[in-house]
């Protein structure tokens, strides 16, 4: 096991199955042209050695399904099919929703037990206006067609300051409603974030956020779970919501996070630009690759940081 002076080894594995997306959310994407095919990226067969290998070599036992957005590509129905045959003690989706009622029958076959469904708005216009791709009724038919399937759902929100911050009460009752546990997700310095006064004027905290919470429902702080990147809260009778507190409560120090892009490279730190190729790799046989995946493992783990201080590659390159 390859694990850092603070304790820190990788555990989870986020794998972007494509860069392309059906969106091109305000906050990811600068000039709002969705990335409609991405080059160079790697099949499912490979991604799946790929998770195989890190299993092996890093003693991988989560991995979470992401993108770019995943269900655009054709090769989710293999890859979730084949990752769902691993010894995994957990795997999860993170998907915008938008081709969920497509993808209902092979998300059932595959036994997938959750999923994160990120929706930012509950307002058909400012869908438009923030997602510029899609449209909401759509990803609400996909979030229904998943609770009647029993798998357990969560939603991810990026609360904007001037977009749909008062909405929060709004999206917290649908969640609550239907035993969904929402997420909110302070906005990162990622991408055109990291240098732009958007990020000052758009960013929520999570204090503000739970002064606006506060106004309409009584909570408590719960416990989460070690490597856990949310910082949980419990409204009495009703039910749970988080918030990933990337900036006001980092939680770089507890990090078991590791990412797989779809083109083949591996980054330990999502606020470093320091990545890895692995797609030649994965052409070998499995004993020639382990001792040098784990040579780049090791560098990977020196990339984390102790604090995010943000980074200039966009979120959808590398896996949310
Ligand atoms: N397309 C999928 C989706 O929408 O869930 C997966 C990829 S997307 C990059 C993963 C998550 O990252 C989404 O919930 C999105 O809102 C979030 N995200 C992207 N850029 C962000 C930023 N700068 N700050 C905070 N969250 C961001």
């Amino acid at each position: 096991m390859i694990v850092d002076r603070l304790g820190r080894r990788f555990r989870n594995l986020r794998v972007s199955l494509t860069a392309a997306c059906n969106y091109a959310c305000t906050y990811c994407v600068p000039d709002g042209k969705r990335l409609l095919r991405a080059e160079n990226e790697l099949p499912a067969t490979k991604l799946l050695k790929g998770v195989t290998m890190l299993q092996q070599a890093a003693g991988i036992d989560k991995v979470r399904i992401t993108g770019g957005e995943p269900l655009v590509t054709p090769k989710f129905d293999e890859f979730l099919l084949g990752v769902m045959e691993l010894p995994l003690s957990d795997v999860s989706l993170t998907t915008n929703g938008q081709l969920l009622p497509k993808k209902k029958d092979v998300i059932a076959e595959s036994g997938l037990s959750r999923i994160n469904v990120s929706l930012d708005t509950l307002n058909p216009l400012r869908f438009k206006q923030i997602a510029r791709g899609g449209d909401l009724e759509t990803v609400l038919s996909g979030i229904d067609s998943m609770l009647e399937l029993g798998l357990k759902v969560k939603i991810n929100m990026v609360p904007l300051r001037s977009q749909n911050l008062t909405e929060v009460p709004m999206m917290l009752d649908y969640c609550l409603d239907r035993g969904i546990e929402l997420r909110f997700i302070e906005l990162m310095r990622m991408g055109h974030l990291l240098h732009s006064n958007n990020f000052t004027s758009e960013f929520v905290s999570m204090e503000l956020l739970l002064d606006t919470i506060g106004e309409h429902y009584e909570f408590a702080r719960t416990d989460a779970p070690y490597d856990s990147t949310a910082v949980r809260f419990q409204i009495p009778d009703r039910g749970v919501f988080g918030i990933i507190a990337n900036e006001s409560e980092p939680f770089c120090r507890a990090c078991t996070r590791l990412r797989l892009s779809s083109d083949g490279f591996l980054y330990g730190c999502l606020s470093s630009a320091n990545k890895n190729y692995i797609g030649d790799l994965l052409d070998l046989p499995s004993h020639l690759v382990l001792p040098k995946l784990q040579g780049i493992l090791v560098q990977a783990l020196g990339d984390k940081k102790l604090a995010f201080q943000g980074e200039v590659t966009v979120m959808k390159l590398i896996g949310g």
